[in-house]
């Protein structure tokens, strides 16, 4: 019995501390050798994720040494156009590993290593997974050369601890110090109605909290409310040397006293990281692109990140009384802003409702859903959707409309359409384009099958058909043809597609095959001269660009070199 006991409070205590002590804090050393200064951390909210790493500043340039942040070897490299970009995977003896992504190249033996295997797949795009101790790497150095390549919107380095499950955890837990002296900042506030008899100040629209700084807290205006309701918060930290906005670390609620609600976001599980679409309030961020999120847990709500939670975060007002709701904002140094919310509990008769749009289309979140409409069809998997919906849908003068892009999906609907009437020259080039409000068209990944056409989306909207019948355009950037270029680093080409976008490149000089790397942010191909590949000193380039749908250009001219 007695052990039991022990064990049980051992076991506690143990459990209680675990989150954040179990972290070796001096293992890994910074990954850059200037002063760490963040333009993105841990855990913030991103489009569908959670950011998993830290978005360290390079000085708004490229080329600064990135370095090992441990001993360890190269166990993955991956070379994208999108994505991470050029991004290296260290793994180390402790079991974690670390990750460097939006990289300009490598560092000399692993650059080798990477070109090395691009020329004998012949493709600049790739993914290595190299054996154990091949490319060996010593904590502190130089490993590559930060960039901006992939999806990345300006230079820096995107850097990761992960675990042995390849889950993604708060580098700022080992030890890696941001300093940071200045408290987060909350932008907004707002107050949702749930339920028939709820309104907030007598009504059930989403309420706008009037915020104001008192005495260094802030206070939102008294609001009047009752009935089930549920608070979202728009806030982000500052972080000292640098304007960018970052996200918070931690958020807690607490009513007349008692904690209600707190998340933090310690790792990051690619299983449940689409699930922060639950979390944000995502058609006002569809909207007004202002980020709420919510200090309650919604039904289809799956992530793990609520450290404590009182009826999910919902409040229940009650006519007649008083509520003090406060909430905390905190960053990973323990700064704190606090907003304090009045409410007084009214029950009103005259509740003015918002209208809610009825179709002929409604849609069970967990149940399989599907419309069919003359040559079109779209299927719903169930679960695609967090909640029940009246599903707006039409299809007119050869658009669809797919509700609109306000309703978060959790997985990929297919859209279909039977091209059966189309002349077969045009079945070839036909593909699916979404539209945006401003009615500019952009290609939709587009599938065949017999007579059909379809596309994998979790963006609803509206979509049409267009036909793609021009090839991608190539003009050489800083040379001519015929050109003396010996004292040339590089060859340089724009490639561009009007509608469908490019499939594919290949570059050959002198009949063989060379590498071009594709910036696709910039439509720029560039061969490096020091890859050492041609001899003599009459050369032909030839460079073969392919869209979509298969429209081809192909590029020829001729140069010298001594
Ligand atoms: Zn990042």
């Amino acid at each position: 019995m007695r052990k039991t006991f022990l064990f049980t409070l051992l076991f506690l205590v143990f459990f209680q501390g675990f989150s954040q002590a179990n972290y070796p804090k001096d293992y890994f050393i910074k990954p850059l050798e200037v002063p760490l200064i963040l333009s993105g951390t841990f855990g913030e909210l991103r489009t569908n994720h959670f950011h998993g790493g830290l978005d360290i500043k390079t000085q708004q340039r490229e080329g600064l040494n990135v370095v090992a942040a441990a001993d360890g070897y190269v166990s993955r490299i991956n070379v994208a156009h999108w994505g991470y970009g050029k991004a290296l995977y260290i793994t180390h003896p402790n079991g974690y590993t670390t990750v460097y992504g939006h990289l300009k190249k490598f560092a000399p033996e692993i650059e080798a290593y990477v070109k090395q295997q691009q020329y004998k797949k012949q493709r600049y795009t790739l993914e290595l997974f190299p054996q154990a101790n091949a490319l060996k790497v010593e904590k502190g150095k130089l490993v590559a050369y930060s960039g901006n390549s992939g999806s990345s919107g300006g230079p820096h380095l995107h850097f990761e601890i992960r675990d042995g499950k390849s889950n993604p955890i708060n580098p700022m837990f080992f030890g890696i110090d941001i300093p940071d002296h200045q408290q987060p900042l909350i932008r907004a506030g707002v107050v949702y109605s749930f339920g028939d008899s709820t309104n907030v100040d007598g009504t059930d629209a989403v309420k706008e909290l009037i915020i104001k700084n008192k005495n260094g807290n802030l206070v939102a205006n008294p609001i009047s409310a009752y009935g089930k309701i549920g608070i979202g918060i728009n806030a982000v930290d500052k972080l000292d040397g640098a304007l960018n906005n970052n996200g918070i670390f931690n958020l807690q609620m607490t009513v007349n006293g008692k904690k209600v609600y707190e998340h933090e976001v310690n790792t990051v599980s690619f299983a449940e990281t689409r699930y922060i679409n639950t979390l944000i309030d995502y058609e006002r961020y569809f909207k007004k692109r202002q980020k709420i999120q919510r200090c309650f847990v919604e039904p289809s709500n799956k992530l793990s990140i609520y450290k404590s939670l009182i009826n999910n975060g919902y409040l229940t007002i009650e006519d007649g009384l008083s509520y003090n709701v406060e909430i905390t904002a905190k960053d990973f140094k323990g700064n704190t802003t606090k907003l304090i919310i009045p409410i007084k509990g009214k029950k009103t008769t005259t509740i003015v409702k918002t209208e809610s749009k009825k179709t002929p289309h409604f849609f069970r979140a967990n149940e399989f859903n599907k419309i069919n409409k003359e040559n079109i069809s779209v299927a719903f998997p169930k679960n695609s959707f967090y909640e029940d919906i009246y599903f707006d849908f039409s299809y007119d003068n050869n658009i669809v409309k797919l509700h609109n892009g306000g309703i978060p999906l959790h997985r990929n609907f297919t859209l279909t359409f039977d091209i059966s009437d189309y002349p077969a020259k045009d079945k070839k080039q036909v593909i699916i384009a979404s539209i945006n409000d401003k009615g500019r068209r952009s290609y939709a990944s587009t599938k065949r099958k017999d007579n059909k056409v379809y596309t994998l989306s979790r963006s609803l909207g509206n979509y049409t058909l267009a036909i793609d019948s021009v090839a991608p355009k190539i003009s050489p950037v800083n040379f001519k043809d015929k050109q003396w270029l010996s004292k040339y680093r590089y060859l340089k080409l724009k490639i561009t597609d009007n509608l469908s976008g490019i499939k594919s490149y290949r570059g050959e000089i002198d009949g063989k095959w060379v590498l071009f790397e594709y910036e696709p942010k910039k439509n720029v191909l560039t061969y490096d001269f020091n890859d050492g590949k041609i001899e003599g000193v009459k050369h032909k380039l030839k460079l073969t660009v392919v869209d979509n749908v298969n429209n081809t250009n192909v590029y020829i001219a001729s140069f010298n070199t001594k």
